[in-house]
Parts: structure tokens; sequence; C-alpha cells
């Protein structure tokens, strides 16, 4: 019984010896405001002419707007001080991305758009004083951008483990070979950060390592942007895409390592925890803006002479999805607090957890969102389909569900242990020790 309970004391507190407090530092409270007013009418309302501009005109467009996000302090706020960020923790930095995730090009616009802001994170953590000078600040000051390659077409992404891009050292040169496949942003990149085996007969984790070749480095082809669900038709070089790699006795430099020989995937650790949680914050944002949709349609259209509204199926809908908006930004909340007050390493599970679940809440929302605009819903009159195919990518990036479920799962049954003979639950075992503890009150009860 004792172990019993004592699982389930650790299951309730977590890790952490937790307090609850859902009150926002009132100086903070005036940040997000002016955040909030600033996504909804000067940023929101670009989205639908985005397209119109050049490429060119799109940066000067975003140049006055992100010089109001520097002025306010509020520029790379996932960054420490000393790296230009404003070292305001995970907690702060959530609340923010529960904004900013409304719209698809803030991150830009506060100077957190992945995948620089992984790679930055990296090559802080990692990276040589030289490392910093060539790609680092460059890349912090937005004047050159990069991508991160780790998966692969014939291997399974979600087990890296599995990579075969090798990198052989030659002198005083890698040389590397192989293929990379869904890379965001690579045809653009100045610099792109691969994942290779450095030693393939090293245990499984310290095979790989971090090699940074550069954009027209001699033997690397960027073969294909590949068309998605989210953008089917796809125009070579445009952000957001992802392309297919091809590295044929491509040399670079050995300074091109980040860190150690065999490091590559506890780097990795550094990059893919709080971008998980970053992401996964943004989809609470954007399923929210949903949920905004879904209400306005509900109070809005009349079948069957009453409002959408007033349909139980549909106020369903309603309460569902505020259930789960609510739940996300709770598992989310708490996995940034647990990073701030135990590192990343410490929060994976709530990380984890809030990845999961923040994946599908965005799907479900935005699924009931198109579903009450109907025809409307369906076409592109409405940001909906396009979201609702966004959407589609948050249950397998980042780490499948299905693994990170493992994760969970795996902690969980740490608190426990297995017992002989009947559960400790089993009513006749616990009734026979409760008899013989108190019988003496029973007799005098009787
Ligand atoms: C839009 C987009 C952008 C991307 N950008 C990048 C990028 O910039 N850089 C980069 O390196 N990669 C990128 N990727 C790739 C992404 O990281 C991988 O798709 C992901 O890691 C899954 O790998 P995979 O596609 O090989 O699928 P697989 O590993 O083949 O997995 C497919 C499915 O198998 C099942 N599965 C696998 N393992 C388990 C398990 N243990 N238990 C139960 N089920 C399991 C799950 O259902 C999983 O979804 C991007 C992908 C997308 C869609």
């Amino acid at each position: 019984m004792k172990d019993y309970l004592t699982a389930n004391i650790k299951n309730i507190l977590g890790e952490a010896n937790m307090s609850w407090d859902f009150s926002t530092d009132p100086e903070f409270q005036k940040k997000l405001d002016w955040v909030k007013q600033f996504v909804d009418q000067e940023l929101i309302p670009l989205e639908v002419i985005q397209k119109d501009f050049s490429e060119q005109a799109w940066a000067e467009a975003l140049k006055p707007l992100k010089q109001q996000v520097k002025d306010r302090g509020l520029w790379a706020c996932h960054l420490e001080k000393e790296l230009g960020g404003q070292g305001m923790g995970q907690l702060n930095l959530a609340l923010m991305n529960l904004i900013t995730g409304r719209c698809v090009f803030a991150q830009e616009v506060f100077g957190n758009m992945a995948p620089d802001s992984g790679n930055s994170e990296l090559l802080a953590e990692g990276g040589t004083e030289e490392q910093k000078e060539k790609w680092l600040w460059p890349n912090l000051r937005g004047d050159i951008r990069s991508s991160f390659a780790i998966t692969e077409p014939w291997v399974a992404g979600t087990d890296p483990t599995q990579i075969q891009t090798t990198a052989t050292l030659d002198g005083d040169e890698w040389v590397i070979n192989g293929r990379k496949w869904m890379i965001t942003n690579a045809s653009r990149s100045d610099f792109i950060i691969f994942m290779v085996v450095t030693d393939a007969t090293a245990p499984a984790h310290r095979r790989c390592s971090m090699i940074i070749v550069e954009k027209d480095t001699p033997g690397m082809d960027i073969l294909r942007e590949i068309p998605t669900m989210h953008h089917p038709y796809t125009e070579y070089g445009a952000v957001g895409n992802h392309a297919e790699i091809i590295l044929d006795n491509v040399r670079v430099s050995k300074n091109n390592l980040i860190g150690e020989v065999g490091g590559g995937f506890a780097l990795s650790q550094v990059r893919l925890g709080p971008g998980r949680i970053h992401h996964a914050t943004r989809w609470v944002a954007e399923a929210e803006r949903a949920f905004d949709m879904l209400c306005e349609r509900a109070q809005s259209r009349h079948s069957f002479g009453k409002p959408y509204a007033k349909h139980q199926m549909i106020q369903e809908y309603i309460a569902e999805s505020r259930m789960d908006l609510d739940t996300a930004k709770l598992l989310t909340l708490k996995a940034a607090w647990t990073m701030d007050q135990l590192g990343n390493q410490a929060a994976r599970t709530e990380i984890a957890m809030a990845k999961v679940y923040n994946a599908r809440v965005l799907y479900n929302v935005v699924d009931r969102a198109l579903q009450v605009h109907g025809s409307l819903g369906y076409s592109c009159d409405m940001p909906l389909e396009m979201m609702y195919r966004s959407a589609r990518m948050a249950p397998l990036v980042d780490g499948a569900n299905e693994v990170h479920k493992v994760t969970i799962a795996k902690q969980c049954l740490k608190a426990y242990v297995g017992v002989e003979g009947w559960p400790s639950e089993h009513i006749p075992t616990r009734r026979e020790s409760s008899l013989e503890r108190f019988s003496h009150l029973l007799e005098v009860a009787g």
C-alpha cells in the first residue's frame, strides 16, 4: 500500500515542489497587451496582401515593424541577454507566443523564426568563437539565414540513430556524402547544419556530429523543393519550402564541426526541447484564432429557425474546443514553468505532453471551425483550409506524437513498481487489512 501511495503522490506533484500561481507580473502584462494590439492591428492585416509584395518590398515593409519590437525590448526573446535576446525565461516567452502565434509571419518580426532560432541556440551552446563570428552573430542580426538537416528519405526520421549520411576526415577537411530531405528553407539558406555519421562503430548516440556547410559549396546540390500539403505549388527559393539535398563528396574545413566529434545527439537536445515548446505554444495561438472564427460564425448564421449557436451540436463543438484550448494552455505554461525552474532536461515529459496535446488541439479546433463554415470554410476565401492543411503536420513533426507518448509513459512508469499477488486496490485484501487494523472501533460502535 505504501508504494502505491508514494507513487500517486509523485504523480500528482510532478518532480518539482510546485505551487500554483496564475498571475502575470503587471509590468510584463503591459508588454503582452502591446503585443496583442500590435499583432492584431499591424501584422494580421498584412497577411492577406503578403503575396502582392516582392521579396525586397516585403523585407522593407517588415523593417519598421521589427524596429518597434526592438524598441519595446521584445526582440529575440528566446535568447539570453548576452546573445542579444531578452533573457525573459520560458514562461514569459510562452505567454508571448500564445499571442504572436496568431499571425503566420510574426516569428520573423519578433526575431525568433525557426529554424534560425534553434540554430542560434545551438551555435551559442556549442560553437567556437570563430563559428560565432562567422555564423551566429550575422544570423542573429538577420543578415544571413540557416537550416537544420537531420531527416533522410531512406530511414525513419523518428529514429535518427539510423542516419546514413557520413562525414570522414581527410586531412583538414570533412568529406560529406549522403542525402537529406524536408529541410526547411535550405534553398535560401546561407549555411546548413547537417547531422552526419562521423563514427559508424561508436555507440548509437555517439555516432553522429553536426557540421556546417555553406551555400554553393561544390558537391551540395539542392535537388528540389518538395511540394507538401501545406505548399502544394512550390516556387524555388520561397520562404517555408522544404528541400531535398544531395551531398556528393562535399568538402568543408574541419573547423566547421560544431562541438565535439560524436556530440551531435547531445547538442540536438539543446535545440529540440525549446524548439518543440515554442512551436506547440504557437499552435495554441493559431487554434485560438480558429476558435474565434468558429464562435463568430455560430452567432452569425441561422438554420432551422435558430442561430447555429443555439444548436446543441454546435455548442458541443464550442465547449469541447474551449476545454481543449484551456487544457493546452495549462500544459504549455506548466512545461515552460518547469523549464525555468528545473531546466530543459527535467521538463522533457512536460514538453512532450504539450507537444502531443497541442498538435491534436490545433487539428481538432481548426476542423470544427471549418465544419461550421461549411463550403465557405472549405474554400480559399477563409484562412481555415490553409490552417487545416498546415495543422496536419503538427502530430508528425518535432518528433512523432507516438514517440513522445512513449517518453511520457516511460516517465510515468518510473513512479510505479509491480506488486506480487493481488493489485494494491484489491478490495478483499484491503478489507482484510482494514478489519485487522480497525476491528476495535467496530466493537465499540457495535
Ligand atoms: C513541414 C515539415 C518540415 C520539416 N522540416 C525539417 C527540417 O527542417 N529538418 C529536418 O531535418 N527535418 C524536417 N522535417 C522532417 C521531420 O522532422 C520528420 O518528418 C519527422 O522526424 C518524422 O520522420 P519521417 O518523416 O522519416 O517519418 P517516420 O520516422 O518514418 O515516421 C512515420 C510514422 O511512423 C510512426 N512511428 C515511428 N516510430 C514510431 C514508434 N516508436 N512508435 C509508434 N509509431 C511510430 C509514427 O506514426 C510516425 O508519424 C520536416 C517535416 C515536415 C512535415
